[in-house]
């Protein structure tokens, strides 16, 4: 049986292709770099949903060494991380079935965080989960970061806990799932609202995430800053990082536009590995 790590020495990266997600996150990284004036480290998710294991490994490797990335479908995040290195530090931030949170959280060791946590139920199968991994791999601290996901745009369709339901939640995460950690808050917030950010404006789901956070915050009987905002996409990064995010979640900036979700590959074909 071959190990991850054997799987990923054995993928091919082609030079060119690595050299351009490089120079693209590297770009990113400067961006949020001037965005935040280096007053505080913020974590950068590059969001690699739809996009093959090799776009993953180029980043990862020397020179780079990026170590956090986003998925979206279960399916797609538990075959990446059987062939990439466990040194990676993945990031569920899609929308998440009930049903899919137990093996996610057990199966994946190096899952590091889920960011979108919205129901008590979801909460309480991502804590079995990580608890059966625990007790079959005896480490001892390993507890999955979360983030509640907060419906700040009020938009019907959107997932994400109602900002005066998300207390109740972060209590439930923090005294009744103790192989969680509640790291903080995340929002996607309304793509027109996204689309029309620019540095200089403020962004309305922003505001309404930090207000949600503050109020939590108080209600937990802990300090705001305990609580991460993860806010901020490829469209509003920059406002995300001026508005207080810890954490930005970029994808189409560094591996460009995504292909169809019925024409994506994990791995290449057998024909292209080979040319
Ligand atoms: C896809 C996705 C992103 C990245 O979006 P880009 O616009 O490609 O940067 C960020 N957050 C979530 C929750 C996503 O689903």
């Amino acid at each position: 049986m071959s190990t991850p790590s054997d799987d990923a020495e054995d993928m091919q990266v082609n030079p060119q292709r690595a050299a351009h997600l490089i120079e693209a996150l590297r770009e990113v990284t400067a961006r949020i770099a001037t965005a935040d004036n280096h007053k505080r480290p913020i974590r950068l998710v590059a969001v690699s949903k739809l996009k093959p294991a090799v776009d993953v490994l180029a980043l990862h490797r020397a020179p780079t060494s990026h170590v956090d990335f986003g998925e979206n479908y279960a399916q797609e995040l538990t075959e990446k991380a059987a062939l990439l290195p466990r040194s990676i530090r993945w990031h569920f931030i899609g929308a998440l079935q009930t049903n899919k949170c137990k093996p996610l959280a057990e199966q994946i060791p190096n899952l590091w965080c889920v960011s979108s946590i919205d129901t008590a139920k979801k909460a309480d199968a991502l804590e079995k989960g990580r608890a059966a991994l625990v007790q079959r791999e005896g480490e001892q601290e390993f507890k999955l970061r979360v983030l509640v996901q907060v419906n700040t745009s009020g938009e019907e369709e959107k997932s994400g806990v109602e900002p005066s339901d998300t207390a109740a939640l972060c209590r439930h995460v923090r005294d009744k799932c103790p192989h969680l950690k509640l790291a903080g808050l995340m929002t996607i917030g309304a793509i027109a609202r996204s689309k029309a950010t620019s540095a200089e404006t403020e962004n309305e789901d922003f505001v309404a995430l930090r207000d949600t956070r503050d109020m939590v915050a108080k209600e937990l009987g802990i300090e705001a800053g305990e609580l991460e905002l993860s806010m901020g996409m490829s469209s509003d990064f920059e406002a995300g990082i001026a508005q207080g995010s810890d954490e930005v979640r970029v994808g189409t900036t560094i591996f460009g536009e995504r292909p169809a979700r019925k024409d994506a590959k994990v791995k290449e074909d057998r024909e292209e590995e080979k040319s």
